[in-house]
């Protein structure tokens, strides 16, 4: 894939990239995320719980950190995830799907006693949903660092966290030990904290937490996660301020159907207005937006065009059945912008 805005031939090139505030570009190495692969089986008509028969459908490949990174890879991205599948058709219905999209699958364990994660989900009329999960006690949760995992560590120029990894100690571990490795390797970090309050009242959760905020180039929260990241609960403005006191570079907030709002540690801030689509499955909108945002970056756009990608990658997503079954090419995405409208 070349670079869009030509991110760096030489090394002088690179170098001011990365002393921009810009993140390590693509072809330093792979984005890479740790985390949960599962399919998920949704039921057709609306409605609460799974007490009676009901007609499903899927398996739809899922899990937060896949979601993201197949959109990472779809963009032209390159794009790597260190996860664990059962031996059955359910991680096959994954890895299938992650290699046909171009992500790197050699850190994909597969575990020959434990069934592939799954999530059971109905949305009820409200649009809230309810879940049967099956994640702690299947192959998501059998996550190691093997040798695959460590090799693709090595070579990884960006490690984006999901903060909600921060609640299993384990993968705690992981992350942290990739992120010493990638920084050290010249790498940059991105960190979705997608964290509820509830989850920090474990004192070891909430200091990992915080300290990798402080250690992530870019944030990208989703509505009041941006206060639970910064730790307070002031305006918008004190609460990018205080990020960016830490140490953040860059901030991509996710506003729903309301768009998305960048703001630079420079001062920098762009507005992004969300597209009118109707909203048939608003799961995978957040991850699309992020893996489309970082890869994006990587490749080296500027803040504005990487937010309109992704924030049309959200968008899109947000109207197809299942959680990453709208995931778009850039040609897809800009397909998208040239056809849809604006919300006022
Ligand atoms: P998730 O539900 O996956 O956790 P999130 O809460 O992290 O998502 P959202 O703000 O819901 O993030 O969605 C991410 C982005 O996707 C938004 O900033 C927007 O660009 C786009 N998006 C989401 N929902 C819609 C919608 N209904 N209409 C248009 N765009 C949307
Ligand atoms: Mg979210």
């Amino acid at each position: 894939m070349s670079e869009p805005d030509g991110a760096g031939q030489a090394n002088g090139t690179l170098r001011e990239t990365i002393d921009r505030g810009g993140l390590s570009p693509d072809r330093r190495g792979p984005t890479i995320t740790i985390g949960e692969i599962l399919v998920e089986i949704m039921a057709a008509e609306r409605g609460t719980g799974f007490l009676e028969p009901l007609t499903l459908t899927g398996p739809y490949p899922s899990g937060a950190p896949a979601i993201f990174i197949d959109q990472c890879a779809r963009l032209g991205g390159s794009a790597g995830i260190i996860a664990t599948v059962g031996d059955d058709d359910f991680g096959r219905v994954n890895t299938d799907r992650l290699t046909r999209d171009g992500v790197d699958v050699s850190a994909v364990a597969v575990d020959p006693a434990y069934p592939t994660g799954s999530a059971f989900v109905r949305y009820r009329p409200d649009g809230s949903r309810d879940f049967v999960f099956n994640i702690s006690k299947s192959a998501a949760a059998r996550l190691s660092l093997d040798g695959p995992a460590r090799a693709l560590i090595a070579r990884a120029g960006h490690l984006h966290i999901m903060g909600t990894a921060f609640a299993i100690p384990a993968v705690a571990d992981m992350l942290e030990e990739a992120l010493a490795t990638i920084r050290a390797n010249g790498g940059s970090v991105s960190v979705d904290p997608n964290m509820r309050k509830e989850l920090l009242q474990h004192g070891q959760t909430a200091e990992r937490f915080s300290r990798a905020i402080a250690a992530a180039d870019l944030l990208l929260p989703s509505g009041n996660e941006l206060f639970v990241a910064a730790g307070i609960d002031g305006s918008e403005e004190e609460a990018v301020a205080a990020l960016f006191d830490r140490g953040v570079r860059e901030i991509a907030l996710k506003r729903g159907e309301a768009g998305a709002t960048w703001f630079g540690a420079d001062g920098g801030r762009v507005d992004c207005a969300g597209f009118d689509v109707p909203e048939v499955d608003p799961t995978g909108a957040g991850d699309c937006f992020g893996g489309a945002f970082v890869a994006c970056r990587r490749l080296g756009m500027e803040p504005a065009r990487a937010l309109d990608y992704a924030n049309a990658a959200g968008a899109r997503n947000v109207t197809v059945q299942g959680p990453m079954e709208g995931a778009g090419t850039l040609a897809e995405l800009d397909a998208f912008i040239a056809a849809t409208r604006r919300r006022p």
